[in-house]
């Protein structure tokens, strides 16, 4: 039995079972009125008070409501079960004005790991609401976490709101009870100080995330009639930085619209913490907003352009996996992680565009561009794991790359490949030989562009969730051939499903560029050093094809001599240096305090550094492919 057919027969079987056991089940399906409360008392204590009201109908056979947290939440693959943050579970019947309540909490039992059920009860009035509160913990500032403290609260709404199960189609809305002082800001505000919110779905209202502090900024501009609101929430100094940076912002929406063409929207939010606590790092986004999180303060130079990286990257998802969205994508089923082969696309390809924006909003020059790329090419082509796993493999393993939680140790160091890199060089290499193949006619943007409209403005509703429908792989590889007016198949299937080194060669030499990659040492180990030891050379990771493995090393071995050389994290590479490629060099090792000896002999270079020179031999017609695609033409 395959794994499709066991899940539908397991699907059948419980769904025979629920009609037999609960007369609720059609009656579930008509819409509810659903309101959230969420109130923030104590700061301190980080814990936000979230009240989930239910409007029942007056003829409701109800007997019970499930109420159900999220296992994940959108923008992020990993399994994170924000369940294990909820506290202090309870029912009870709303108890309206002139009523005296004196109703007992309603029964309220864990049905599983991620879902309370609130058993209503016959003293309960008809028409009536039932009142369903628990406490959720949340002390991260980030883009799937919330925080709370005596700061500031900054929610996002998939670890803070369960939905009602089967009514997460249901308009809902949102009341929010801040502290004294303190200000809400989203990015679906309708008027200042706003705090009451309505939202189409759940799915919305986890789409809008929240802050809420006594002493954010707000900067505005408008850019093709669309209003543009920079929230800042800094912890450090600002350094007087803050207008830069509005302004910075503004070239960056400018240079996205001219590609993209207006978006769908009225007014977006661009909420940015500098949290100067070196460690919150983040981007997420939203359909109306994104949330930017960066460790440093606004004044710190590397830190300003780390957040113009963020803010390119963020903006650019608007259109690309917000709107134009791979199948799998929206609306989701909590209970489980979700899986698409598109994530090179919808995260890869935005990685791209993010830095070729930084470089047409006049924010970054030829050259940093370049050294972008050639540090990408470096980090893919040395990692054993691209030869290993396919940009379509990778997106498959989100869930454990981006930002998973591990408990026990992984090769995954040696065995995966990010989408992220990958495909943002795999859009690299497309743009490029689209823009070859057809004389600068057409270009990835083009592509963007059609399969934006396709299936995001022209095609049916696919489901109350959003406009448009999801794409496949297989549409966007249709989309190429079609841009490109020839078939692209052999492209995606040697590079995008399969594991060959990407054509970057013949990609560069249509715009005049060529990639040059020099040995980063004369020999080949195949080992690198744990970075938080300074005294000992502690073996970190071992390349699976490499002297090192061949000579029996482990990871956590100490090497205290190598060819007779006390071994250090700061003359590993001189030392290496000395010899050729065929040499045998004997080692001796600490492995859990008990000293061995072995040998290696050392392997031809494996580790490259790869740069992207301008071939000065180039024609008036690759210079000008150049300049159409960095320009943006
Ligand atoms: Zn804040
Ligand atoms: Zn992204």
């Amino acid at each position: 039995m395959d794994r499709f057919k066991s899940d539908v027969i397991r699907a059948l079987v419980l769904s025979s079972l629920f009609f037999a056991v609960s007369v609720p089940c059609l009656a579930q399906e008509q819409p509810l009125r659903i309101k959230y409360w969420l109130a923030m008392p104590h700061p301190n204590t980080h814990l936000f008070e979230v009240t989930v009201e239910v409007s029942l109908p007056a003829d409701s056979r109800l007997k019970s409501v499930d109420f159900q947290m999220p296992k994940w939440s959108p923008g992020r693959y990993a399994v994170f079960d924000f369940a294990k943050n909820v506290q202090e579970v309870k029912a009870r019947e709303a108890c309206p004005a002139g009523l005296d309540c004196t109703s007992p909490n309603l029964a309220v039992t864990r049905v599983d790991d991620q879902t309370w059920r609130a058993e209503l009860a016959s003293f309960m009035h008809p028409g009536m609401s039932l009142m369903f509160s628990y406490k959720v913990f949340g002390n991260d500032l980030s883009g799937t976490f919330s925080q709370l403290d005596s700061r500031h609260a900054n929610f996002n709404g998939g670890c803070l709101f369960m939905y009602v199960v089967g009514h997460k189609q249901d308009q809902v809305s949102l009341s929010i009870n801040a502290p004294r002082g303190w200000r809400v800001v989203n990015g679906r505000m309708d008027k200042k100080d706003q705090t009451e919110f309505q939202f189409a779905n759940w799915d919305i209202l986890i789409d809008t995330p929240t802050e809420i502090a006594p002493n954010w900024t707000e900067d505005n501009f408008t850019v093709d009639g669309k209003q543009y609101h920079i929230i800042v929430h800094s912890i450090g100094n600002e350094g007087g930085k803050r207008p830069m940076l509005v302004r910075d912002i503004e070239k960056i929406v400018r240079a996205e619209t001219a590609m993209w063409g207006p978006p769908e929207f009225d007014s977006y939010t661009f909420l940015i913490h500098f949290a100067a606590d070196g460690h919150s790092d983040d981007g997420m986004e939203h359909l109306t907003s994104t949330q930017i999180i960066e460790p440093g303060t606004l004044v710190d130079a590397a830190t300003y352009q780390e957040a113009l990286d963020a803010i390119a990257h963020e903006f650019f998802h608007v259109w690309n996996v917000k709107r134009l969205r791979p199948v799998e994508l929206g609306p989701w089923d909590f209970t489980r992680p979700v899986s698409t082969r598109g994530l090179w696309i919808a995260e890869g390809i935005t990685n791209y565009y993010g830095h070729l924006m930084l470089r047409r909003a006049g924010l970054s020059d030829d050259a940093k561009f370049l050294s972008t790329l050639a540090g990408e090419i470096t980090e893919i082509e040395n990692a054993a794991g691209s030869k290993l796993m396919s940009a379509e493999q990778s997106s498959l393993s989100a869930l454990f790359i981006d930002d998973a939680p591990q408990s026990q140790q992984t090769n995954l160091a040696n065995s995966s490949v990010s989408y992220y890199p990958k495909g943002e060089l795999l859009g690299l290499v497309l743009d490029l030989l689209i823009r070859g193949k057809t004389k600068g006619k057409a270009s990835l943007d083009e592509v963007m562009r059609r399969m934006y409209e396709e299936f995001y403005l022209k095609s049916a509703n696919s489901s109350y969730y959003l406009r448009g429908r999801g794409y496949t792989n297989e549409d966007f590889e249709r989309m190429v051939s079609q841009v490109t007016a020839a078939d692209m198949n052999d492209f995606f299937k040697r590079y995008v499903r399969g594991v060959e080194t990407p054509p970057y060669e013949e990609a560069f030499a249509q715009v005049g560029l060529r990639l040059v990659r020099t040995p980063r040492a004369p020999v080949a180990l195949g080992v690198t050093g744990d970075e938080n030891e300074n005294v000992n050379f502690v073996v970190a990771s071992i390349r699976p094809d490499s002297p090192a493995a061949e000579g029996g090393l482990e990871t956590g071995d100490i090497i205290a001599s190598f060819g007779g050389t006390k071994l250090t994290p700061s003359n590993f590479l001189k030392t290496l240096e000395r010899y050729k490629p065929g040499d045998r060099v004997q080692v001796s090792l600490l492995r859990n305090k008990r000293p061995i000896m072995t040998a290696v002999t050392l392997g031809p270079p494996q580790i490259f550094d790869y740069r992207v020179e301008e071939n000065p031999n180039g024609s008036p017609e690759v210079r000008a492919l150049k300049a159409a695609w960095l320009g943006g033409k």
